[in-house]
């Protein structure tokens, strides 16, 4: 448990506003309500040493709580969720403080790699997707000028707006990614499931690809062996989820052949999928069948403050129903480098700081 929650951690599936706790989004509404304006210098929560103040100490007990962990909550219900959270985050400093302390939450559980992902949204203070996403940035660069951590941004499509917003999200990350190279490196795929259609996302991701972006893709969180095959044939870096491949949950068996043929690595999400439904139980959970079948996969918390989790709880989840050596552990963090969309040096950077951790516990 203790190597656990110590070791050197690579989170690749986390979602800006759904990372958010209870007790960050309440921090974040006082702060916004006795604010005037943007404060760029100023840290949040966090004093003048770096050392991190409430809530985030708070919200980590909060979300360690297994017994909050463990409520189910329908799909449409998380989205009201994203909805509460997305009410409360309006003006760039929410967004600021947001993704700053979101980072320091991470950092905290010893990850030293972490790729964000968030869509641009134009709300009432917030005047434009270009701000958005700036005040994300200027989050993440400040926040890894304090925390022993290295971030990455994707630039979330959300499949419910359509295709002609998705292609002006695509294209104005190619404008950002120009100015922020070492940061905006990717494009994901997400939102409900229920709205928009592979055709057009297939198109989208292709203009993505174009513009020189590495690509996660949600695979759909319902059952539609259609839409996954036409993700799995596109071929994205990487894929999100994946329960609904295998034939047991609802897949075709053509569906489960292409699955092995293309050995994309598939970011999992335990509690995101049992508290939303997605799976039955850890038990059930497709994680147990790639690492049976030796698929790729990696372990993600997806939206640590909706379903209350940390990535060492994710891992924690895991080992009950997975047996692992330290060196296959080890392994799941150094093929999650391997696949993450960092630079080359950056890799070789995140893989001996791994390396060298395990040499001591072995
Ligand atoms: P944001 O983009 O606002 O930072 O993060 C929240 C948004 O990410 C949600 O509104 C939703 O569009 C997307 N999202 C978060 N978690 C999931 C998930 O588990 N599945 C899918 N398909 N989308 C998600």
């Amino acid at each position: 448990d203790k190597v656990i929650r110590a070791m050197p951690k690579v989170e690749l599936h986390a979602h800006l506003n759904g990372s958010i706790s209870d007790k960050l989004l309440e921090h974040i509404k006082t702060i916004s309500d006795c604010s005037d304006g943007y404060e760029p210098d100023v840290f949040p929560s966090i004093d003048s040493n770096g050392v991190l103040l409430d809530p985030i100490n708070h919200s980590l007990d909060a979300v360690n709580d297994d017994k909050q962990s463990d409520t189910r909550r329908s799909l449409k219900e998380c989205w009201n969720a994203f909805a509460k959270i997305h009410e409360v985050i309006q003006t760039p400093q929410d967004l600021y403080v947001a993704t700053i302390n979101v980072i320091a939450e991470f950092s905290k559980d010893n990850v030293i790699y972490l790729e964000l992902r968030t869509g641009p949204k134009k709300v009432h203070n917030i005047p434009s997707k270009l701000s958005y996403i700036e005040s994300v940035v200027k989050g993440i660069t400040d926040a890894q000028n304090r925390f022993p951590i290295v971030v990455k941004l994707l630039i979330s499509v959300d499949r419910k707006n359509g295709e002609q917003e998705a292609l002006e999200t695509v294209e104005l990350s190619a404008i950002v990614a120009a100015k922020y190279p070492d940061i905006v490196v990717g494009i994901d795929v997400s939102g409900d499931p229920n709205y928009g259609n592979s055709t057009w996302i297939v198109n989208v991701m292709g203009e993505a690809r174009r513009k020189g972006f590495k690509i996660s893709c949600h695979l759909p969180e319902i059952v539609n062996p259609d839409e996954a095959i036409a993700f799995l044939e596109f071929g994205p870096e990487r894929l999100g989820h994946g329960q609904f491949l295998h034939p047991l949950y609802g897949g075709t068996t053509e569906l489960w052949e292409l699955t092995k043929r293309k050995r994309i690595p598939v970011e999992s999400c335990i509690s995101s999928n049992i508290v939303s439904g997605v799976a039955v139980s850890v038990e059930d959970h497709i994680v147990k069948i790639f690492q049976k079948e030796s698929l790729p996969y990696f372990i993600c918390t997806d939206d640590m403050g909706v379903f209350r989790t940390t990535l060492s709880n994710e891992f924690r989840k895991l080992l009950t129903v997975v047996e692992l050596s330290f060196q296959q552990i080890r392994n799941l963090c150094l093929d999650a480098v391997e696949h993450s969309f960092a630079s080359t040096v950056e890799k070789e950077r995140l893989t001996t700081i791994i390396q060298k951790w395990w040499l001591d516990v072995d």
